[in-house]
C-alpha cells in the first residue's frame, strides 16, 4: 500500500510541476511520519525517500536511533525552547522557527555543538489564532534578527496552510507566501536565502508546487490516516 500511495504522491508532483512549468527536481517531497511505526518508514525508506518530518522530538529521537543514518529529519513540529538541545545537530533542517527567543537557544546549543543549523522562519499566514508562526509583518524583521545568530542559516520560509476541503482555497495564501520569500530576497541579508519554501500537505500539495513550494509536507497521502489514540 505505501508504495502505491508513493507512486501517486510523485505522480501528483510530477504532474502539478508539469502544469507550472517547473522542473520536477525543484521540489523535495518530505514524508511526514508522525505517530506512524518505524516498520513503516522503513518500508517508505526501502523506495529510495530519504526526508522524513516529525513534529515531536521524543518520537524523532527514538526514531533516528534505529533507522539509517542516511535519513534527513526536518522537525516539522513547534519547539519548546528546553528540547532544543535534543535535536541541534542531529536535524537536516527545522522548519518552525517562529520567534526570536527559540532562534536564540538554536543557537547556543549550535555553538556548544559547534554545527551550524539550516532553519526556516514559520509563517502564520491565515492569522489562524491555533496555529504558530510569525505574522507576514513580522516575518521581515524576525528574519533580519536571526541573520544576526552565526550558527543559524535562514533557508527559507515554512507555512501551514488552513485545513480546507478545496485546495484552492488555499492558492491565494501560498502566493502571498511566495511573494513574501521573494521581498526577503530581494533584501540580500547577509546569511540568509530564501531558497526553500515548505508549503503543502496532503489536501493542497498540487496546489502549492503550482504557486512555488520548494517543499511538500505530505503524511496522510503516503502513510494513511494517524490514529491519535493509541
Ligand atoms: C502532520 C503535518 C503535515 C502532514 O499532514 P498531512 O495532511 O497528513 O499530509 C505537514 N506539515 C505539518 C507541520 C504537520 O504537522
Amino acid at each position: 500500500m505505501l508504495k502505491e500511495n508513493l507512486e501517486a504522491v510523485k505522480n501528483n508532483i510530477a504532474q502539478a510541476c508539469k502544469k507550472a512549468g517547473r522542473n520536477v527536481d525543484e521540489v523535495t517531497l518530505i514524508a511526514v511520519s508522525k505517530t506512524k511505526p518505524v516498520e513503516m518508514l522503513r518500508e517508505v525508506y526501502d523506495t529510495g525517500i530519504r526526508q522524513f518530518g516529525e513534529n515531536k522530538v521524543q518520537e524523532m529521537c527514538d526514531k533516528m536511533e534505529v533507522l539509517p543514518d542516511d535519513i534527513k529529519w526536518n522537525m516539522i513540529g513547534h519547539l519548546q525552547t528546553n528540547k532544543v538541545k535534543y535535536i541541534v545537530g542531529k536535524t537536516s533542517l527545522i522548519h518552525s522557527v517562529d520567534s526570536l527567543h527559540l532562534a536564540k537557544e538554536i543557537q547556543k546549543q549550535a555553538v556548544k555543538k559547534d554545527v551550524i543549523c539550516d532553519i526556516l522562519v514559520e509563517v502564520n499566514i491565515a492569522h489562524e489564532e491555533t496555529k504558530f508562526g510569525t505574522s507576514k509583518d513580522e516575518a521581515i524583521e524576525l528574519v533580519n534578527e536571526i541573520a544576526k545568530l552565526d550558527h543559524l542559516r535562514v533557508k527559507g520560509l515554512m507555512t501551514i496552510a488552513p485545513f480546507v476541503t478545496d485546495p484552492e482555497d488555499n492558492r491565494e495564501y501560498f502566493r502571498e507566501i511566495k511573494q513574501l520569500s521573494v521581498d526577503i530576497a530581494d533584501k540580500n541579508i547577509d546569511n540568509v536565502c530564501m531558497d526553500i519554501l515548505s508549503m503543502g500537505m496532503t489536501g493542497d500539495y498540487m496546489v502549492a508546487i503550482e504557486e512555488g513550494a520548494t517543499m511538500v509536507r505530505v503524511g496522510t497521502g503516503i502513510f494513511g490516516e494517524r490514529n491519535y489514540n493509541k
